[in-house]
């Protein structure tokens, strides 16, 4: 394998430059060699303003065809790209900043004057502006640069990307991405889901996570596809433009947003072949109301932001709804218990994975990096599932998320799943309340639909029926929405805090 991602990209790109690498909403088209020359002007342009091969670029900028080309510029120069949320607020900005102490920022023109601020309280010494059509300071100093930028010459193990997990759990951790990381799961996903230069990818997905960035861009990079562009996810832009595409990916609320209307149909997906999802989990009703209406599977995978993409149902062959999959090609995935013993099929357990993918550790948290890694170098994921007897895995929840009440541990994915099936429910989240018998009681927060919404009574009922009593929820809650994040993940912190007043009494 070739050690450095951009040569690995770069000797995958078509010998024709010419082709199209990406058309965005507006009908603005640039090619393999027009993104090229562009990433090497901002390559030299950073170079020039003081920025080294190793050293962290941190953006935070609207999604650009230039947000990727500034992406490329990183990886040709060996600077190590740090995207961040365009959702964070100034306070999560200060934090990462000063966590990650980069050599420059790059963010949106409108908040260029805070970010100085914050740049000057850590002693960042760049500050450039990039908005959403390309323009800005980063855009000028490119556009004075000669288009001429050699590639680094990186080794493997020499960091590609620094990637801050979501924060579901806790605060967001930096992790800490090589060149090989990056290649290794990229090819896994080029060749399993089959892509050729043949494709149009239609991307809805925000490009400071791996989802959008790495999983979507890579695949077509890799492959010398072409790709849609969209700022972000419009359901009638989608149902617009995929006619003209061949592949799609999407969070789990995509799927659901395209289900909601009568024009989402199998002649606007006649020319597809390939939908996945994933960064959350994928409702089998979700799954099936798809597949019936367009004629196409979703295919559903499992991955994480220190790891890459770990596991997906196959593009051939058994597609089992529910289940994220086989592991990929390149990646070895277990089951173990407490003490990292490896537990056998169908047994429930932490989900380990080792293999090329795997981060080499989380940026300055040398502890919390040895705590996560077994002895014989398994990363423990933090999620626990179970791997059938046809070897597909199945998630069962999280390690953080578990609810332990009266000494039995419950799942609250298992009891999200059974009250999800009850007509008149839209969605629902578990969560464990402290409680003066069992340390913690099993609490269901319900959003019910506009219409046959079933009442606390009914849905403790249901539970009953489906799952052992000290699965059942002991109070069920209803509330307009549930608190997610952009990557369509429920924040449960918040939506304790958010109802603390609700929960007192339980407890
Ligand atoms: P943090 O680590 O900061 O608490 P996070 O784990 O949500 O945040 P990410 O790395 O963005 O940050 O998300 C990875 C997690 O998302 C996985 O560990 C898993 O819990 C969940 N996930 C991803 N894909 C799926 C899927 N298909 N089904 C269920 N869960 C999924
Ligand atoms: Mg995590």
């Amino acid at each position: 394998m070739t050690e450095s991602l951009y040569t690995l990209l770069e000797s995958r790109f078509p010998a024709d430059r010419t082709k199209v690498l990406l058309e965005t909403d507006a009908g603005t088209r640039f090619t393999y060699g027009e993104a090229e020359a562009a990433a090497t002007r901002m390559a030299r342009a950073l170079a020039d303003r003081g920025v080294k091969a190793g050293d962290r670029v941190a953006v935070q900028v609207d999604k650009s065809p230039a947000a990727l080309f500034l992406y490329l510029a990183c990886l040709r120069a060996g600077f190590v790209f740090l995207p961040m949320n365009t959702a964070y607020r100034p306070d999560e900005v200060d934090y990462l900043v000063g966590n990650a102490e980069p050599a420059a920022v790059i963010c949106r023109p409108a908040d260029e004057e805070i970010v100085r601020g914050i740049a000057d309280r850590h002693g960042t010494p760049l500050v450039l502006t990039l908005d959403a059509d390309g323009a800005g300071s980063l855009a000028d100093a490119a556009a004075e640069a000669p288009a001429d930028f050699p590639v680094a010459a990186c080794a493997a193990d020499d960091l590609a990307a620094m990637l801050y997990t979501s924060g579901t759990t806790g605060k967001p951790k930096g992790a800490m991405l090589t060149q090989r990381n990056l290649a290794a799961n990229g090819l896994d996903l080029v060749e399993s889901w089959r892509f050729t230069a043949d494709d149009v990818l239609l991307h809805a997905l925000p490009i400071f996570h791996a989802h959008g960035l790495f999983v979507a861009c890579h695949c077509v990079l890799l492959a010398g596809a072409s790709m849609l562009w969209l700022p972000g996810f419009d359901r009638a832009s989608v149902i617009r433009l995929l006619p003209r595409a061949t592949t799609f990916m999407g969070v789990p609320t995509f799927y659901t947003r395209l289900l909601d209307g009568d024009d989402f149909d199998r002649d606007v997906c006649a020319g597809m072949r390939l939908f996945t999802a994933g960064s959350a989990p994928l409702l089998a009703e979700t799954h099936e109301a798809f597949e019936a209406r367009t004629g196409h599977a979703i295919l559903e995978r499992y991955g994480m932001t220190e790891t890459g993409m770990l596991t997906g149902n196959p593009y051939d062959g058994d597609r089992r709804p529910g289940s994220v999959g086989v592991p990929f090609p390149r990646v070895e995935v277990r089951i173990a218990d407490d003490q990292d013993r490896p537990l056998g099929r169908t047994e429930i357990g932490g989900i380990q994975v080792r293999g090329p993918n795997v981060m080499k550790g989380y940026w300055r948290l040398p502890e919390k990096t040895a705590e996560e890694f077994t002895a014989d170098g398994w990363f423990r994921t933090g999620d626990v599932g179970r791997i059938d007897d046809r070897g597909y895995l199945f998630i069962v929840g999280r390690a953080k998320d578990l609810v332990i009440s009266g000494g039995y541990n419950v799942y609250p994915k298992e009891v999200e799943s059974v009250i999800d099936e009850l007509p008149g429910v839209v969605e629902s989240a578990v969560i464990g309340v402290p409680h003066p018998d069992f340390g913690e009681a099993v609490v269901a927060v319900v959003v019910p639909a506009a219409e046959g919404a079933p009442d606390e009574a009914a849905v403790i009922a249901h539970c009953k029926a489906h799952l052992a009593n000290y699965k059942t929820p002991k109070r069920v809650f209803f509330v307009p929405a549930l608190p997610r994040n952009t990557m369509g993940k429920v924040q449960k912190a918040q939506l304790r805090e958010q109802n603390a007043a609700l929960f007192a009494p339980v407890g």
